[in-house]
């Protein structure tokens, strides 16, 4: 057990305040009851972070009838930037956001356009800095980098470490954390997008939630307490490399009759050649027309995610399941048919029902995801506050 001085004290404090803040302005009054500090005390530290750029003051009526103005304490929208970078296996979307997750600038370089990866990533890099000058910004100006990509992802080296993965042995945290000298987190996508559920999505009101996604692969990723488990080197959270079946055929992981085998998109459409579908929207758009084929898959589809997902839910009891990826395509009927197998096969089915619930839509999903990864960090405390007192 360690003691705590009054810089670690006021730190804490100052970073109670700035996360009181986040959904939102407070009146210096309203940010007293909220943190339990002093009036004196919470002065003192909206000073000193106003004076560093984190907070500004902020007028707003309290009374549309009687004009009467009160100044709220916000978060600074335009002095601290995080960049996201988020890779894909066929491009890098990169962009930066400001304290809140708000995109101010982003772009995208494609693997074939850039050549090879590696450069792909260098030519992002160097887009990204040109568009932090292009708005009169500096490297000054980064607070840090969040970098999502395809798992697994190996989150103590920094860099993928799957053979099939087009990132695989590039050491993407290093090559980028040295480009703009500030600090760099990498996690999987699937942490990544559970990271965007919590702060600004549909996860925001959940202590405990399972997202899964479906599409080329299944991915996914477990929050609890608030906090997304990564595991020791970043390797959790493969929902798709889970066994459904130990007889089955080998999967790359090395492990038999994985979820991915079974249930991926590709998978399922190669089952069933002959009902000619191409895509999983094909897919659902014919369950809607009543297509029996489809409707098949669809059953199919959901009795193998069912098994997996239950086995989950039956070891931490979420507060809900998300659905992303293809999953959230018209998903009123996946919604309903997950909800009723999982929830009659769980344990402790009679105490509650586990709700179903759609991802979040965002144009900017996948980049704001990676940046979260960072501004995740940074709202924990993870980092010192820079800039002059
Ligand atoms: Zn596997």
């Amino acid at each position: 057990m360690s003691g705590i001085n009054s810089a670690d004290m006021r730190f804490s404090n100052e970073m109670l305040v700035l996360n009181s803040v986040r959904d939102g302005g407070m009146s210096r009054a309203q940010l007293a009851k909220t943190t339990g500090l002093t009036r004196a005390g919470i002065a003192f530290i909206v000073d000193q972070l106003v004076a560093k750029r984190f907070l500004c003051e902020g007028e707003r009526f309290v009374s549309e009838s009687t004009g009467r103005r009160s100044t709220f304490i916000e978060i600074e929208r335009s002095n601290w930037f995080a960049i996201g970078i988020a890779l894909t296996r066929h491009s890098c979307k990169v962009g930066f956001v400001n304290l809140l997750g708000e995109i101010v600038a982003d772009t995208r370089v494609s693997i074939e356009e850039a050549g090879d990866p590696s450069a792909c990533l260098s030519m992002a890099c160097e887009k990204v800095r040109d568009l932090i000058v292009e708005h009169g910004l500096g490297k000054d100006n980064i607070l840090g980098i969040g970098i999502s990509m395809p798992g697994p992802v190996d989150i103590n080296k920094g860099m993928a470490i799957s053979s099939s993965s087009v990132w695989n042995g590039i050491p993407v945290r290093d090559i980028v954390s040295s480009y703009f000298n500030c600090p760099c987190i990498i996690k999987n996508t699937s942490i990544a997008q559970c990271l965007y559920e919590k702060n600004y999505g549909v996860g925001k009101d959940l202590s405990n939630f399972l997202y899964i996604k479906l599409g080329d692969v299944i991915g996914g990723g477990v929050v609890v307490d608030g906090r997304p488990l990564s595991g020791h080197n970043g390797f959790g959270n493969e929902l798709g490399h889970v066994s459904v079946d130990f007889n089955g055929p080998e999967c790359s992981c090395g492990n038999k009759g994985c979820l991915n085998l079974y249930a991926s998109v590709p998978a399922l459409l190669s089952r069933y050649p002959e009902a000619g579908f191409s895509s999983w929207d094909d897919i659902i758009d014919s369950v809607y027309t009543g297509n029996a084929s489809a409707m098949k898959m669809l059953h199919d589809e959901i009795g193998m995610i069912s098994v997996a997902l239950t086995g989950f839910i039956n070891i931490f009891e979420p507060d809900a399941v998300i659905l992303g990826g293809d999953l959230a395509y018209r998903p009123q009927i996946v919604q309903t048919l997950l909800s009723e197998t999982v929830n009659s096969h769980r344990m402790l089915r009679e105490s509650r029902k586990i709700p179903f619930i759609i991802a979040s839509k965002d144009d900017f999903y996948s980049l704001r995801s990676a940046a979260y990864v960072f501004l995740d960090e940074f709202y924990e405390g993870t980092f010192p506050l820079k800039g002059k007192e």
